[in-house]
């Protein structure tokens, strides 16, 4: 029998009942003990789902409140352990305790973010008296559930972690440190009556340098000899191809896992490098996207398997974890049913991957109906005319080499813009979105339902922008921002104003702690129909004596932050956006905003900027601290002004602008916004002073990590009146 296994569930439930939960704990509204009992809760609905889908191998510790592994620092301050917990994700700012919280990375190329595990060069490693993984195991067992436990892979975990400041470990040469306590984890799930664990060892699938490669081999012969004293382990990659990595592959695991949705092509590549006795996990249900399967190919792919492995040395699975789906297809009730027919959520893959084990166990008259339905579900896709719009397509064929460059070098465009913007040295700007208030969010929501009219909203907009630009006057901010109140969201907001996109009302996916998205559903060709973002950038600057940065999102986290076609290639998609918003950026010209933010949180190919005036200053903002890695496409952009996140990560980073003599302007983040903490002025002072270790004060502007939108006002215009000040102080000394 062909069994089918699930890689992770998500953790939110069908109405984002752990964010409520969650939320309301902080907010002290919920005991911690209410606040665990409704997680728990959601674990078991959440297994229940999978069994009842008939899916064989179901995970369990894929379940978090937050995100994983507490540092030192966090273990001090007299915390009870849930609150440690926290403080680590978010900061904490009570009760004379004053922590900043960690650095928060992106998982892969996905959209959750998970907190950096940072390690000491004295680092030590215990496993704690009930470790969550054995916990959720047996607590799924009392459920009557058989689960197989996920734990991150020792060398993922180092791998995917950094030195804390001021250490200079390098983290791969911890693994002796670390070893047993997976060990002594491994055996206390056995124990606890786990037969099989999938080890994820996503790292797997990045070049890796060369001492970490090598790190697989000793780790894994580990767990080798402890044989049954330990449960099988499944090796698991995904979100790539592990071809230029064969060799590290260990041999001596129970089963590998790979990722055929995105790389079909490494499937004959990686059985021919399997140990004679594994078992292949063959990823072919999406776990990153929201698309239908297409079971009878998929079906042809684990066949292919089968005929080389035998059906007992395959398993079907999810590419990934699905925690990058929204919970179940059932809440959307206003989708067009032509497009709902196309979507399949985690509930709904869970399906599709018991139907494809069973066609190829049984046969695949055992699942006829559902064959039939599925093939007429591609077929109404392939052919909607929602799906191609030849005008589109013709536009795109007449891009050239030309449309990708500004019409000077950045001396000349500077110098016109320094003519008309007339800044101060270490110029201060934030990100963007100002606090979106309770009313703001009340308002809009009543738009939604039509208890208001448009023309009301709109006056409201304007209200809410004029106190922008009252409050940023007071602060003595340098370059504006309107503050974004129309704005549900920076990708959803340009989304619902193009066409070629749907939206969903419950379709969430964590992003990082409680924060969830929505991410909207790129399903044909997009274009244009008329102007995005015009009227509220022509009225801000209409009220304001300062410069005013109109604002956009870029085209690849436009595309990024939605879910992607899957029947088309990314960069044509990538390339429809940048078109639609390039008529955006020379309208916003045309309404006389002489500052332009794109923003870039997910970066490269396709800036929609070139065609607008030298004297037209273009900012580029990129929340991604790990900037180092793409500096080249970046650079490439060619942005007169650059913001980057930064206050977590060391300002050593920087260097890479001073290596590469880059030109152009630079703000890096000076502090956290993702955390309620209000950075001192002696703090940020100090940010600035590194940071004008690597970068000249001309060169330099001072601003904030990210926009404000999350935030309350009243952190938001304490931070803001430090980081003024702060700017000040040194503008006065040069
Ligand atoms: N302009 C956006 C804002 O301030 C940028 C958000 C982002 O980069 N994630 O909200
Ligand atoms: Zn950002």
């Amino acid at each position: 029998m062909v069994q089918s296994a699930v890689l992770g569930f998500p953790r939110m439930g069908a109405n984002r009942e752990l964010k409520k939960a969650t939320e309301a704990y902080w907010g002290g509204k919920l005991s911690q003990a209410e606040l665990l009992s409704e997680a728990k809760r959601l674990r078991l609905a959440h297994w229940k789902i999978q069994r009842d889908a008939g899916v064989d191998i179901i995970p369990s510790n894929d379940f978090a409140l937050y995100d994983q592994a507490v540092p030192d620092r966090y273990t001090k301050d007299g915390l009870d352990a849930v609150d440690q917990y926290f403080a680590m994700g978010r900061g904490h700012q009570k009760g004379g305790v004053d922590v900043p919280s960690l650095e928060m990375v992106k998982w892969f190329d996905s959209n959750y973010h998970y907190v950096k595990p940072t390690f000491q060069n004295n680092q030590t490693f215990k496993l704690v008296d009930s470790p969550k993984a054995v916990v959720e195991f047996v607590e799924a067992k009392d459920a009557g559930i058989h689960t197989r436990p996920v734990l991150v892979g020792p060398v993922s975990f180092l791998h995917l972690g950094k030195a804390d400041r001021d250490q200079s470990v390098d983290p791969i040469d911890l693994l002796d440190k670390l070893l047993p306590v997976y060990e002594q984890l491994l055996a206390k799930l056995k124990v606890a009556g786990a037969d099989t664990v999938q080890i994820d060892e996503p790292v797997l699938v990045f070049d890796l340098p060369t001492n970490v490669k090598p790190a697989f081999k000793p780790a894994y012969d580990r767990f080798a000899s402890l044989g049954d004293k330990i449960p099988k382990i499944v090796f698991t990659t995904y979100f790539g191809d592990v071809i230029h990595n064969l060799h590290v592959i260990p041999k001596n695991v129970y089963g590998i896992h790979v990722d055929l949705v995105r790389n079909p092509e490494q499937l004959p590549v990686v059985m021919g490098a399997l140990g004679p006795k594994t078992i292949l996990s063959a990823g072919v249900v999406d776990g990153r996207n929201i698309w239908k399967t297409n079971i009878k190919s998929a079906i042809e792919i684990v066949e292919s398997a089968i005929q080389r492995l035998g059906k007992d040395r395959v398993i079907v699975a999810t590419s990934s974890s699905l925690l990058h789906t929204p919970h179940t297809l059932a809440s959307e009730k206003k989708l067009d049913p032509e497009i709902a027919d196309w979507f399949s959520f985690a509930s709904e893959k869970s399906h599709e991957i018991a139907v494809i084990a069973k066609a190829v166990t049984e046969g695949p008259a055992a699942v006829r109906q559902q064959l039939e339905a599925n093939a007429k579900s591609m077929q109404s896709r392939a052919t909607s005319t929602r799906t191609n719009d030849p005008h589109v397509k013709e536009r795109q064929s007449k891009v050239t080499e030309k449309d990708h460059h500004r019409n000077s070098e950045f001396t000349v465009r500077i110098s016109a813009q320094q003519n008309k913007l007339k800044l101060p040295l270490l110029p201060t700007t934030t990100i963007g979105s100002f606090p979106q208030t309770k009313e703001i969010r009340a308002e809009r929501n009543r738009l939604t339902k039509g208890e208001i009219k448009a023309e009301a909203y709109d006056k409201f907009i304007e209200k809410e922008i004029e106190n922008n630009v009252k409050i940023q006057e007071e602060l003595g901010l340098d370059v504006f921002v309107h503050g974004e109140p129309e704005r549900n969201d920076m990708v959803q907001y340009f989304g619902e104003r193009l066409k070629g996109y749907a939206f969903t009302t419950h379709a969430w996916v964590q992003s990082y702690g409680s924060r969830c998205v929505r991410p909207p559903i790129i399903v044909g060709d997009i274009s244009r129909p008329a102007p995005m973002t015009v009227k509220e950038s022509k009225y801000a600057v209409s009220i304001s004596k300062k410069p005013m940065k109109g604002m956009l999102t870029g085209p690849v986290t436009c595309l990024r932050w939605s879910f992607p076609r899957d029947d088309i290639h990314q960069s044509v998609q990538a390339q429809q956006l940048a078109l639609a918003l390039r008529d955006e950026v020379v309208d916003l010209e045309k309404a006389g905003i002489d500052v332009i933010q794109v923003d870039e949180p997910a970066l490269r190919e396709g800036f929609p900027t070139s065609g607008v005036e030298d004297s037209t200053q273009i900012h580029s903002h990129f929340c991604y601290s790990e900037f180092q890695d793409f500096f080249h496409a970046i650079a490439a952009l060619d942005a007169d002004v650059l913001s980057i996140e930064n206050s977590k990560s060391d300002a050593k980073l920087l260097r890479v602008f001073v290596d590469s003599a880059y030109p152009r302007h630079i703000g890096p983040g000076v502090y956290d916004i993702h955390s309620p903490r209000v950075p001192s002025e002696e703090e940020i002072k100090n940010r600035i002073e590194e940071m004008l270790r690597y970068l000249k004060p001309e060169q330099l502007w001072i601003d904030p990590d990210c926009g404000l939108k999350t935030r309350q006002w009243k952190e938001t215009k304490e931070a803001l009146q430090n980081m003024v000040n702060a700017a000040k102080f040194f503008r006065d000394k040069y």
